[in-house]
């Protein structure tokens, strides 16, 4: 089997104002070193409604459809600006998570990587905050939860931001253990190791500013593969953010490529031992054109080298 790239157009018509980070180019840097690979690439559908409302309360998906503009922006907080094709590639974000998702736990490809913009990690239940309007990465775990019957999932968010929003998705939910790797002290503010969940499902890694990968992954395998291997997860969620890298313009820690494929070959091989070899992963941050390009590059590539495993 091959890995499943799932992505699409739409992408490119979430459009936010000149200089921002969160910009149309991340996507074209991401299909670019994408482009040579072998393969299958699937076209992202929109998001079943019922699927995003296990999520986000129907209030906030109207006032999303509400504030949308016909042209020009609207700021919902000093980061996140909608264009008049924000929602449409926000709901195939999500639909393509859960595509994923279909597409691994029907055994029709080992993993899949999930490009779309914009990033999902930072929107909390009702709050549109950090450059995300949707849930990308929970809104997969509880579809694989509630409509595939599994009773497990484990999600690993390497992003150099702590995944708020994907915390307070599924802190409650025991069914889902959530593991975060960040800069700290950094935007949004939580991800202290002290935030542990409902049921001690929540792991949070706060690194100081400098970290290179050898503390990185130091701290990875001492606090986040035994938890998920304790967990034993029947699907692994990843969140791949590639702003921890040491060019990225909006953050202090200073990981290379090979940091993010040893990474992905962890995780891959804990799949491996635990269910089935299955990952899904979602783009999230990466804001160095060039270096999420390469850093993406080498993330799939593990997953490819792991696709037929
Ligand atoms: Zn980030």
């Amino acid at each position: 089997m091959k890995t499943v790239l799932i992505t699409h157009e739409d992408c490119l018509d979430h459009v936010t104002p000149p200089g921002h980070p969160e910009q149309v180019a991340r996507m074209d840097a991401v299909w670019r070193a994408l482009d040579g690979l072998d393969l299958t690439r699937v076209t992202a559908p929109m998001a079943a409604r019922d699927d995003v409302l296990r999520c986000h309360p129907v209030d906030y998906l109207d006032a999303l459809e509400k504030a949308a503009p016909e042209e020009g922006w609207v700021s919902l907080d000093a980061d996140t600006h909608m264009s008049r094709g924000s929602l449409a590639a926000a709901w195939r974000g999500a639909g393509g998570a859960v595509r994923a998702v279909d597409m691994v736990l029907g055994g029709e490809a080992r993993n899949a990587f999930v490009a779309m913009r914009p990033p999902g990690h930072h929107a909390e239940t009702a709050t549109a905050m950090g450059f995300c309007f949707l849930g990308n990465v929970a809104i997969a775990a509880k579809h694989a939860l509630e409509h595939h019957g599994l009773s497990r999932v484990a999600i690993v968010d390497f992003d150099v931001h702590h995944g708020n929003g994907t915390q307070d998705l599924v802190e409650s939910d025991p069914r889902i253990l959530f593991c975060s790797t960040h800069q700290s002290p950094l935007y949004p503010g939580t991800g202290a190791a002290s935030e542990t969940g409902v049921a001690d499902n929540v792991v949070n890694v706060p690194l100081p500013e400098g970290t290179k990968g050898a503390a990185f992954r130091a701290e990875v395998e001492a606090k986040v593969l035994t938890r998920v291997a304790d967990f034993a997860p029947e699907l692994i969620l990843i969140s791949a953010g590639f702003d921890a890298h040491a060019d990225d313009p909006l953050a202090g820690l200073s990981l290379v490529e090979g940091d993010f494929a040893w990474i992905t070959e962890a995780l891959c091989d804990l799949a491996a031992d635990l269910c089935h070899g299955r990952v899904v992963s979602c783009l999230e941050g990466g804001y160095d054109l060039e270096a999420l390009g390469r850093s993406a590059a080498a993330h799939v590539t593990v997953l490819m080298e792991h696709a037929n495993g």
